[in-house]
């Protein structure tokens, strides 16, 4: 049988595995198999030749138990809304996991934003907006940055909803430049809460950084960060990298310097040079033999055909949805340590949070108080993730770490929707 890519079934099945392992009541789950709201939009803009194109955006409101809806919005020419509603539920487990007083959502506009020029990008992020208006605001559903979204459009998104309200709304979204209040740190904290999680992860598999050699596969904010905290932080050997077209292997390590220039000059970091540098596939990044792999890019790349090739003792999901359930369940028997996207990815809302807290309270924190607070949210959610699964192993049952994770959260809205009266 051909193996389950839509990423909503996806996240259906993992939902229900948790809910069937904690024998989660059946009503509960009816509610958390679905969003609570699906919006689709289409947008009319007009290019700067002048003709009117239409675009079609979504914004999925998952579910808002534990407060307002949040998440990222996606630029891409592949959209689907099967794939918002599966990001906008592990947006939920992830808000949950990290404990943070935050429900789930998502959004997508189907477009290449590299084919816009900046006129053009900045009337479609605005044409969102208005589109969306009457259904986002600080307390109610607050969006943010994600794949081919930048600061930038934060910052036009942000300004068009206050054209609406007529007051400044800072909170409405987060990932803003610092210059109209977006918080200090948020910019790299996806990769830093990784780094965090990295850390407490290999210390538990006795993994020396200094010497682990790591490949990262994506080179947009995450994997960029990804690759140059590692270096920074541990001195790790970061061996291979890749971007949409594909990567390079250096046993010796990578060179930022050359990697930056390299993607300035051709669009893409497969014009690298030294001595033992050499071009591989995104599929072939993925079965080097490295200690530690990132796959820090999109959903579905470690499926049913690779995963028994994955060499790595440890894997961290900085992206969201890079493994799918029959890969997971190879894995899990190979003994690769699998740390899930919601946990090993949260640190991105985790700043997003900061961001939003100090924006409504109009106080501001310094980068190092950022940072330490990030530590202590992530850190908290790996040991909770870890005492769950000891929990369930001193009972007998061997639960892959996505399962103990998938446990706390879907536990933590259940119960709020539960004293809510919601079943
Ligand atoms: N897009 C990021 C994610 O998938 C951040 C979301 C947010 O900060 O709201 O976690």
């Amino acid at each position: 049988m051909a193996e389950e890519l839509n990423p909503f079934k996806i996240a259906q099945q993992q939902l229900e595995h948790a809910a069937s392992i904690m024998k989660l009541d059946k009503q509960a789950l009816a509610i958390l198999r679905e969003p609570r709201r699906t919006v689709t939009v289409n947008m009319a803009v007009r290019m700067s030749s002048g003709e009117v194109k239409t675009f079609q955006g979504f914004r999925v409101q998952y579910n808002n138990a534990r407060g307002p809806c949040k998440g990222g919005i996606r630029f891409h020419p592949l959209e689907t809304i099967d794939t918002v509603k599966a990001l906008a539920a592990w947006m939920t487990w992830k808000c949950a996991l990290a404990d943070i007083p935050f429900g789930g959502g998502k959004g997508g506009i189907i477009v290449d934003p590299k084919k816009l020029d900046e006129r053009e990008l900045e009337s479609l992020s605005r044409a969102y907006v208005r589109a969306l208006g009457n259904i986002i605001g600080p307390e109610t559903d607050v969006p943010a940055p994600d794949v081919y979204t930048t600061p930038q459009i934060m910052a036009w998104m942000m300004d068009e909803y206050t054209n609406i309200v007529r007051h400044n709304a800072f909170g409405v979204i987060t990932g803003k430049p610092t210059e109209i209040w977006g918080s200090e740190g948020r910019k790299d904290s996806t990769a830093m809460g990784g780094m965090f999680v990295m850390r407490e992860a290999a210390k538990l598999l006795k993994i020396d950084l200094k010497k682990a050699k790591i490949a990262v596969q994506g080179f947009g904010n995450a994997g960029m960060y990804a690759y140059t905290l590692s270096k920074k932080m541990f001195g790790s050997n970061v061996v291979a990298i890749s971007d949409s077209q594909g990567g390079i292997y250096d046993p010796d390590g990578l060179d930022l310097k050359k990697l930056e220039d390299a993607k300035k000059k051709t669009g893409s970091i497969d014009g690298y040079k030294s001595k033992n540098a050499q071009k591989l596939t995104n599929e072939e990044l993925l079965e080097l033999d490295v200690d530690i792999l990132i796959p820090a890019a999109i959903e579905n790349q470690i499926k049913k055909d690779n995963a028994d090739r994955v060499k790595a003792k440890l894997l961290l999901e900085l992206a969201n949805g890079p493994v799918t359930p029959e890969a997971d369940e190879i894995l899990h028997e190979k003994g690769v340590f699998d740390l899930p996207d919601f946990l090993v990815n949260s640190g991105g809302v985790i700043g997003s949070y900061f961001e939003w807290a100090q924006n409504l309270s109009n106080y501001y924190w310094s980068t190092e108080d950022f940072y330490n607070k990030l530590d202590k949210f992530i850190t908290k959610s790996f040991n909770d993730t870890i005492a769950m699964r000891k929990d369930y192993a001193g009972k007998g049952q061997k639960i892959s770490p996505r399962m103990a994770a998938y446990i706390i959260a879907v536990d933590r809205v259940s119960k709020a929707m539960k004293v809510r009266g919601w079943y």
